[in-house]
C-alpha cells in the first residue's frame, strides 16, 4: 500500500503504518491538548496505540496461522479503520481459510480474557461497560484505559462476526459455502450479502446521531466487496487457463549494458512496460517502467544492469494463470517472465490478463467456439 511506513518486522512480516494513521494521532494530540492539556493528550495517544496493538495482534493471528498452511504474508498495514494483512496467495482448502479467519477474532477473545482478569483484580479502578455501547470518551488513567480496551475488543469480536464480506464473518461464510458450492459462486453470494449489510450500515449511520463512523465503514465495506466480487469473477474466468495460451510471445529484451535513453522510447513505441534483461540467452533481471522513468529524469546514461530488479516471480507456460494473477495482485509485479527451462519464451502481463477477461466476457469466445 502506498504512503505507508515500515515500523517493525515480526515473523518475517513487515509491519507498516499508513500515514493517515499518523494524522489521526496528531489530531488526537491537538484536540485533547486544547481541551484538557498535555496529560489528556498523552492518555489519548496511549489509547490509540493500545487499540492498534489489539488490531495488529488480530492481524498477526490471521497471518501466523496462514504461514502454517504455507501461505506467505508479505506485510500488515495499519489504517485508521483497522488493519490489512497482505497474503501473497489464497488458501486453497476451505478448511484452511476457516482456520485462518477464526484466528483473528480468537486473538481478541484472548486479549479480552486477559483484560477481564485485571478488571476482576481491581474492579474499583477499572470501569466495565456492559453490552455494546459507544466508546464513552478517551480514558484519563490506566483503569479507564483498561475499561475502554475491554469495550474495544468486544466491538472487534462483534464486528468480525457480522457476515459482511470482506470482514472476517463474511470470509467465514464464504469458506463454509465453498464446501458445497464452487468458489466463485460462494464469493458472489458472500459479497452480495456484504453489500446489503453495508447498505444497512450506511443508512443507519446517516440517520442515527453519533453513528457517522458506521456509515463510513459501510461505504468501505461496499467498495471492498464490489472489488472482491470482480476479482473473483476474473479468477473464475482464468480457471484452467494456461499461461502459454495468453502470454505475449513477441517482446523486446535489453542487454545489461543498454542505457535508460535506449530503453525509454520502447515504452511508447512498442507498448511494453517492463523489459527482461538478457545476456547470452540467460535472464538476468527485470527492468521496470517505473525504474526507467525515474532514471530518465536524472541520468539517461545509467545501465540496465544497475537499475534492474532481480527479486521477481517467474512462471512456466503450463502454469495456471489464476495462481500467477494472485501473485501479481499482491506483489504489484505487472510483468511475469515465462520460462521454458532456462529459456525465456514469453511475458505474461496484467494487460494480457485484462484483455483475455474482456474477450471472454464479451461473448466473442462463445461465438468462436461455436464456429
Ligand atoms: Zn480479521
Amino acid at each position: 500500500m502506498k504512503w505507508s511506513l515500515t515500523i517493525a518486522r515480526a515473523f518475517g512480516i513487515r509491519i507498516r503504518v499508513h500515514f493517515t494513521f499518523l494524522l489521526l494521532m496528531l489530531w488526537v494530540v491537538v484536540e485533547e491538548r486544547a481541551a484538557a492539556g498535555w496529560g489528556a493528550a498523552a492518555w489519548g495517544v496511549a489509547f490509540i496505540v493500545a487499540t492498534f496493538t489489539c488490531v495488529l495482534l488480530h492481524e498477526l493471528g490471521h497471518s501466523v496461522v496462514a504461514q502454517r498452511f504455507g501461505v506467505k504474508v508479505s506485510s500488515i498495514t495499519l489504517l485508521p479503520i483497522g488493519g490489512v494483512a497482505a497474503l501473497r496467495s489464497i488458501p486453497q482448502k476451505p478448511a484452511h481459510e476457516i482456520a485462518i479467519t477464526v484466528a483473528g477474532p480468537l486473538v481478541n477473545v484472548l486479549i479480552f480474557a486477559g483484560l477481564y482478569v485485571i478488571y476482576c483484580w481491581a474492579p474499583d479502578r477499572v470501569p466495565y461497560f456492559p453490552g455494546l455501547v459507544l466508546i464513552p470518551g478517551l480514558p484519563m488513567d490506566w483503569g479507564g484505559l483498561i475499561g475502554v480496551l475491554l469495550l474495544v475488543n468486544k466491538w472487534m469480536i462483534a464486528f468480525n462476526l457480522i457476515p459482511a464480506y470482506p470482514m472476517d464473518g463474511g470470509r467465514l461464510l464464504r469458506a463454509i459455502l465453498a464446501r458445497w458450492l464452487p468458489y466463485t459462486r460462494a464469493t458472489a453470494i458472500a459479497t452480495t450479502i456484504g453489500q446489503v449489510i453495508a447498505g444497512i450500515f450506511i443508512m443507519y449511520g446517516l440517520c442515527k446521531e453519533g453513528w457517522t463512523l458506521l456509515a463510513v465503514i459501510g461505504v468501505l465495506i461496499f467498495l471492498a466487496a464490489g472489488a472482491e466480487g470482480k476479482a473473483s469473477r476474473l479468477r473464475g474466468t482464468l480457471q484452467d487457463v494456461e499461461v502459454g495460451k495468453i502470454m505475449t510471445p513477441v517482446f523486446v529484451t535489453v542487454g545489461p549494458d543498454s542505457t535508460v535513453d535506449d530503453c525509454a522510447p520502447w515504452i511508447f513505441q512498442r507498448g511494453q512496460d517492463d523489459f527482461p534483461v538478457v545476456a547470452d540467452g540467460r535472464l538476468l533481471g527485470l527492468l521496470t517502467r517505473d525504474a526507467v522513468l525515474e532514471a530518465a529524469q536524472r541520468d539517461g546514461s545509467r545501465r540496465a544492469a544497475e537499475l534492474m530488479t532481480t527479486d521477481f516471480c517467474r512462471t512456466r507456460p503450463d502454469a495456471q494463470v489464476a495462481g500467477v494473477y494472485d501473485v501479481m495482485q499482491t506483489s504489484g509485479q505487472r510483468t511475469v517472465p515465462v520460462m521454458d527451462g532456462d529459456q525465456l519464451v514469453g511475458l505474461l502481463t496484467l494487460d494480457n490478463i485484462n484483455r483475455y477477461f474482456m474477450f471472454r466476457s464479451s461473448g466473442a469466445a462463445r461465438k468462436s467456439a461455436q464456429a
